[in-house]
C-alpha cells in the first residue's frame, strides 16, 4: 500500500543508522520532528466539487487527496504540514483510449482544467492543482498500463502509457527483453510520465535516456488525436516526437507509448571505486567519458556524498575495514571519492570496457573495491529515496537539485552551488548539509546532482520560506554558472521562471503557441512548464 502523505510503500520503514544521526547532529544540529497534519483533518475540509457528475469520474475525497500533489518539497510541505489548498474537483481512473478520449470530450464541453497523471512522483509541482475558477479534473493512467503488442524482429514494444516501471519490466524481461529505464522513482513512476518530463535513468548511458529509448505513440489533445509513427529514422522536417518529450501533460493525454527494447543482457555489473581526491576522480570519469568505453553508468561522489555515504552503510565493521584498506592505499577519508562504475552487455564487450576503464582509473590513483559494494547499490538502487520520510519524522528536511553542464564548467557549477546554499542560511545563524554527486556523464559535459538537508523550522510555513529561499539561490546559480534548470527533473512550477534565461524569448514565444495551437482553451495542465 502506497504511502499517502510520504514516499512510497507504507510497510518499508528505513531506520538511519546510528553513526549517521551523530553525523546529522555535529552537521547541522538536532532535529525535532513535528507532527503531521491528519488525513481526516483534509478529508474534512475539502472543498465541494464544481465538476459535474459523469460516470468515469469519481469524487471521492481519499482519491481528490491523493492526486492533488506529487513529491516536490512544497508538496510535502502541503501533506505533511496541512498546507495543501487546493485539490481537483474529481479523478477519472479510465482503462481505454475511448474512455480517456470521452473525458477530454467532457472536460472541453465543461470547460474543465485537466491534470494527466501518471505516477505522481513528480519533484517540481507538476501536479499542482492551479488557482482557478474552472472545474480542475485529475486524469489518472493509472489503471491505463497493458502491454498491447511487442514486435520482437523490430525490437519495439507498445504499452499504455500508465504502465508503472515494475510491471513494464515484468512483461518485457518474462519475454526476454529489457527497457533499461531506472529513475530512482522507477517503483511508481510511469511510462507515459516519463517520456513527458524526459526522464533519466540510472543506467541511461547503456540504455539510453527516455528520448533515445521513446520510438512513437499517439497523444490525445484537445484539437484531435496526433499520431507519432516509431520511423527508426526520418529527414522529413522537425520530428514531433521531440515536441512531445518534455511536454509536460500540455499537449495532451498520452496514451499510446511504443518503446525501443533489446535483450536482457548477459552481464550487469557495478564495481566500486575510491580515488584519493576530488581532482584525480573528476579527470578519470571526464577521461572515461570522452572514449568508446561502453559503461553503464558512472556516479562519482564529491568528498562530503562519499563520508555521508560512508555513515549510512549501516555495517561498522566493513565500513572500518574499508576505511583501514583505503589508508594503506594512501587514500584518506576526509578527501575519498566514490565512484560507481557499470557495465552491462555481453560478456565479450564488458570484459574488454571493463579493461579499458580500470586502466584509465588506475592511471588517475583509483583503487577498486570490487563488486560487494555495487551489488548493494543494486540491492537498495530505489531504497534510498524511503530516508527522506525518516529524515522527516526526525526533524530534517530533505531535497535535491540538478542541472546538467560541460565540462569545463563542471567543478566550478558544483562548488558554487553548494557555496549558494551555505550561503542562503548564514543570515539565520543554521547550518545546512550539503553533498553531489555525478551521475550522468557525457563526451562533452556531465550531469550534477545536489542534496541538501536542512532541520525543520517551528512551523510548516517557515520550513517552506527556508526551502524557497534555498531553491531560489541555487537555481540562480545554476542559470548564471550556463547549466540547465533541469538534467532531469523537469519543469512544472518550480523551475518556470527560469526557463526565460534557458529559451529565450522567441524559445518560449515557439512552445507557447504550439500548445495554444492544439490547446485552444488552456485546458492541459495550465501553469507548468512556461513562465
Ligand atoms: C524518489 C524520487 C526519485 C526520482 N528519481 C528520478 C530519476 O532518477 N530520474 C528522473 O528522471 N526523475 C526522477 N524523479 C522524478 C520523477 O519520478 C520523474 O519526473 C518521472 O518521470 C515522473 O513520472 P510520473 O509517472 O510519476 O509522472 P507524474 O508525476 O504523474 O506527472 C509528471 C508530469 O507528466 C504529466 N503526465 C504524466 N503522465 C502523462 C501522460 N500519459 N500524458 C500526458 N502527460 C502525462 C503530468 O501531467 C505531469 O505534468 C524522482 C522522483 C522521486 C520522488
Amino acid at each position: 500500500m502506497q504511502r499517502w502523505n510520504g514516499w512510497g510503500d507504507e510497510n518499508i520503514y528505513l531506520e538511519l543508522p546510528t553513526r549517521a544521526l551523530r553525523m546529522m547532529h555535529d552537521l547541522i544540529g538536532k532535529g525535532q520532528g513535528r507532527p503531521d497534519y491528519p488525513r481526516e483533518k483534509f478529508i474534512k475540509r475539502m472543498p465541494e466539487s464544481r465538476l459535474n457528475s459523469h460516470p468515469l469520474i469519481s469524487l471521492d475525497p481519499k482519491l481528490r487527496l491523493d492526486h492533488a500533489h506529487g513529491q516536490s518539497f512544497p508538496d510535502w510541505i502541503g501533506l505533511r504540514g496541512g498546507k495543501l489548498r487546493r485539490f481537483p474537483d474529481g479523478v477519472a481512473l479510465p482503462t481505454t483510449a475511448a474512455e480517456i478520449q470521452e473525458l477530454l470530450k467532457f472536460a472541453i464541453d465543461n470547460n474543465a482544467v485537466v491534470i494527466p497523471y501518471g505516477g505522481g512522483t513528480s519533484v517540481v509541482g507538476h501536479l499542482e492543482v492551479p488557482e482557478t475558477r474552472r472545474p480542475v479534473l485529475s486524469l489518472s493512467l493509472e489503471r491505463f498500463n497493458r502491454l498491447t503488442d511487442l514486435d520482437s524482429n523490430s525490437r519495439l514494444a507498445t504499452f499504455e502509457s500508465g504502465i508503472r516501471g515494475p510491471q513494464l519490466e515484468y512483461q518485457l524481461n518474462s519475454r526476454g527483453f529489457i527497457l533499461g529505464h531506472y529513475p530512482q522513482s522507477f517503483e511508481y513512476s510511469s511510462l507515459g510520465g516519463w517520456v513527458v518530463t524526459r526522464s533519466s535513468g540510472q543506467q541511461s548511458r547503456h540504455y539510453g535516456r527516455i528520448e533515445q529509448l521513446f520510438a512513437g505513440g499517439e497523444v490525445l489533445t484537445p484539437r484531435g488525436a496526433l499520431k507519432l509513427p516509431p520511423f527508426p529514422a526520418s529527414a522529413a522536417g522537425p520530428d514531433l516526437r521531440q515536441i512531445l518529450l518534455g511536454s509536460e501533460g500540455k499537449m495532451g493525454v498520452l496514451t499510446k507509448v511504443v518503446v525501443k527494447i533489446v535483450a536482457l543482457p548477459e552481464k550487469d555489473d557495478v564495481y566500486g571505486v575510491f580515488f584519493p581526491s576530488w581532482e584525480r576522480a573528476f579527470h578519470a570519469v571526464q577521461s572515461i567519458a570522452g572514449t568508446d568505453i561502453t559503461f553503464s553508468m558512472m556516479r562519482l561522489s564529491n568528498p562530503a556524498e562519499t563520508m555521508t555515504n560512508l555513515a549510512l552503510s549501516g555495517k561498522g565493521r566493513q565500513r572500518a575495514l574499508l576505511i583501514r584498506y583505503l589508508r594503506l592505499r594512501g587514500i584518506s577519508e576526509k578527501t575519498a571519492c566514490m565512484c560507481l562504475v557499470g557495465f552491462t552487455g555481453s560478456r565479450r564487450l564488458t570484459a574488454a570496457a571493463r579493461r579499458a576503464a580500470f586502466s584509465i582509473i588506475r592511471r588517475h590513483n583509483g583503487i577498486c573495491v570490487g563488486k560487494p559494494m555495487g551489488n548493494a547499490w543494486k540491492r537498495n538502487r530505489f531504497q534510498s529515496a524511503y530516508l527522506r520520510n525518516t529524515l522527516w519524522d526526525l526533524g530534517y528536511a530533505a531535497d535535491t537539485l540538478e542541472t546538467a553542464i560541460t565540462w569545463d564548467k563542471v567543478t566550478p557549477a558544483m562548488k558554487a552551488i553548494e557555496k549558494s546554499l551555505h550561503d542562503a542560511l548564514k543570515p539565520d545563524n543554521q547550518r545546512i548539509h550539503v553533498f553531489s554527486h555525478l551521475s550522468h556523464v557525457y563526451p562533452s559535459g556531465s550531469s550534477i546532482y545536489t542534496t541538501f538537508l536542512f532541520r525543520l523550522a517551528a512551523t510548516p510555513s517557515e520550513t517552506l520560506e527556508v526551502w524557497k529561499r534555498l531553491k531560489q539561490s541555487a537555481s540562480q546559480t545554476i542559470t548564471a554558472a550556463g547549466g540547465t534548470i533541469s538534467h532531469q527533473h523537469g519543469v512544472g512550477t518550480d523551475h518556470k521562471k527560469y526557463m526565460t534565461a534557458e529559451k529565450g524569448a522567441i524559445g518560449i514565444q515557439t512552445l507557447e503557441q504550439m500548445f495554444n495551437y492544439l490547446d485552444p482553451k488552456k485546458q492541459m495542465n495550465p501553469g507548468k512548464l512556461l513562465p
